[in-house]
């Protein structure tokens, strides 16, 4: 039987069988595992208190042939502030819900592990930076699995200095003013600008970013684009 202890955060849960609880853990060294943890929900386990939705701990767990099991589990930060703000908790389940639905199980990825970890300490501490936190989350999720152009350029003629631009679902594409036939939802220029940016810089930058309307405006417009490419 293989043991392995392994770094990670509580992406999902749900009651299995009688008595136990199926975990998904997104780890730092193995991607998303679903983890067993067997005996738990008659209220006197131990392990009960380490095994909340976000928190992030070390998990011991042992491998039978078709699943892992949980052993023990110690807590490393389980985010009280987070999970004592509703807004942040909405935003939390939001992206643990984005990362349970597109990343396959079993793929590690070191960059989705840190940022998820990251978004997680930044809602903790700047609970007021939530929205922008997590439109950057969502882009760096994206752009990691290969969802995102890393240029948004026209689908027709390949411009890339327009403006503004219009999406196309339905061609996954850009266009530019000249281009574009039919009414899309349309990013200006502001948030093309802060598109780039989210794309480009770590969340510690992100935070750093003004709340004001222009902010709102685009928050609103980005938001609408990524959650077309997530099919939300
Ligand atoms: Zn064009």
């Amino acid at each position: 039987m293989r043991t392995l202890k392994l770094k990670g955060v509580i992406i999902g849960k749900k009651d299995f069988g009688e008595q136990d609880r199926l975990f998904k853990i997104f780890t730092k060294d193995e991607g998303k595992l679903e983890v067993i943890a067997k005996n738990v929900r008659n209220g006197s386990s131990k392990r009960n208190g380490h095994l909340e939705l976000f928190n992030y701990g070390d998990f011991f767990l042992y491998k039978s042939t078709n699943h892992f099991y949980l052993n023990q589990c110690t807590t490393i930060n389980e985010f009280p502030f987070l999970k004592s703000n509703l807004d942040t908790i909405g935003s939390a389940y939001l992206i643990v819900e984005i990362l349970d639905g597109l990343t396959p199980i079993g793929e590690p990825s070191r960059e989705i592990f840190d940022n998820t970890l990251d978004v997680f300490k930044r809602l903790e501490e700047k609970p007021l930076k939530n929205e922008i936190l997590l439109l950057a989350y969502k882009i760096k999720l994206l752009s990691e699995l290969g969802v995102l152009p890393h240029l948004i350029q026209c689908g027709n003629c390949g411009n890339n200095l327009a403006p503004r631009m219009s999406y196309v679902p339905e061609d996954h594409a850009f266009y530019c003013p000249s281009c574009i036939k039919k009414p899309a939802t349309t990013i200006s220029p502001t948030s093309i600008k802060l598109f780039y940016f989210l794309l480009k810089n770590p969340l510690s930058e992100a935070v750093k970013i003004k709340n004001d309307d222009a902010l709102t405006e685009s928050l609103k417009e980005l938001g609408l684009f990524l959650d077309i490419l997530i099919g939300t």
